[in-house]
C-alpha cells in the first residue's frame, strides 16, 4: 500500500514552527517549541503545504510503500 510521508532535512531546519502551523492534517508534531518537528504516523496526505511554506526548504514529501 502506498502512502504519503514527510521527511525533515535537519541541517536546514531552524525550528521556526511554520510547518507545524500550516499542516491542517496535524501530521507535524512539535512537542518542544523551537525544537525540530516530528512526523505523526499515517497523517500526511501529501498536500505539500509544508513544502511550500517552509522558508528554509527543510521538508521533503514523498509517496512511499507503507
Ligand atoms: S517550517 Fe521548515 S524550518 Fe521551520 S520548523 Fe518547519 S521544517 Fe523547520
Ligand atoms: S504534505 Fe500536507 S499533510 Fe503532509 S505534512 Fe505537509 S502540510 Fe501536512
Amino acid at each position: 500500500m502506498m502512502g504519503w510521508n514527510w521527511k525533515l532535512l535537519e541541517n536546514f531546519c531552524t525550528g521556526c514552527g511554520i510547518c507545524f502551523d500550516v499542516c491542517l492534517q496535524e501530521a507535524i508534531a512539535m512537542p518542544i517549541e523551537f525544537a525540530l518537528p516530528e512526523p505523526v504516523a499515517d497523517a500526511c496526505t501529501g498536500c505539500l503545504d509544508c513544502v511550500d511554506e517552509c522558508p528554509f526548504d527543510a521538508i521533503e514529501v514523498k509517496e512511499e510503500s507503507l
